[in-house]
């Protein structure tokens, strides 16, 4: 074994993802995170589950996965989670919300369930596009990346009004918005995590 100073890694694209030296965490309470978790590690991020406020000290920023935000908002009050991740958002510590994750984040919802974080200024339709059986994939230009990604909706929710700080990053040909960004918040309708595509992981792990 060399020490690192004996031997320079070669410049590979693993090492090129900038920020690659941060610890990305992802709320592993409930859904999709270890598809996330995989999709960090093939980037070459350095990964951490969180389920308690020790674990959310650890990391640099947060994914928090598609799942049942009922249940994830449950599970956050449980494990005390919901002061603590609210603080560090608050102070700017990246978080992006897929799905569930999206929902969690909103100042507002349509529904009266589950009690959101309240963090970016969104508010949210759960389950906008209808039943299970609506669920449907696409092609999606979005904001930053050259090429359109491809993206699985699964009871995604909408996003109904946005407030003057958050960006949109993508819309459906209707004009839906599925994509936005708010400082360091980041939200997508949608599920990169189920795809090959690294770049919206890539870009996250930027911020
Ligand atoms: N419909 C789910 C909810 O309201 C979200 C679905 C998802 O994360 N894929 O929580």
């Amino acid at each position: 074994m060399f020490s690192p100073s004996q031997s320079p890694k070669p410049l590979t694209k693993k090492l090129l993802v900038r920020g690659k030296n941060k610890t990305i965490g992802v709320l592993a309470l409930q859904g999709d995170f270890l598809e996330h978790l995989q999709t960090l590690r093939k980037i070459g991020v350095q990964t951490l589950e969180v389920r308690l406020p020790q674990d959310l000290e650890k990391v640099d920023s947060l994914i928090m996965p598609g799942g049942e935000s009922t249940t994830i908002a449950n599970l956050m009050d449980v494990f005390k989670l919901r002061k603590p991740l609210v603080e560090r958002i608050k102070k700017g510590m990246p978080v992006w919300g897929t799905c569930a994750g999206m929902i969690l984040l909103a100042k507002k919802l349509v529904q009266e369930r589950p009690t959101p974080l309240g963090v970016m200024d969104i508010t949210v339709n759960r389950n906008a596009f209808g039943r299970q059986i609506d669920s449907f994939e696409t092609e999606l230009e979005i904001k930053g990346l050259a090429k359109p990604m491809h993206a699985t909706f699964i009871r995604a929710p909408q996003i109904v009004s946005s407030g003057a700080e958050v960006e949109v990053l993508s819309n459906l040909s209707d004009g839906t918005i599925v994509a936005a960004r708010e400082k360091n918040m980041l939200v997508t309708s949608f599920h990169p995590e189920l795809t090959k595509d690294t770049r919206l992981h890539e870009y996250f792990v930027g911020f």
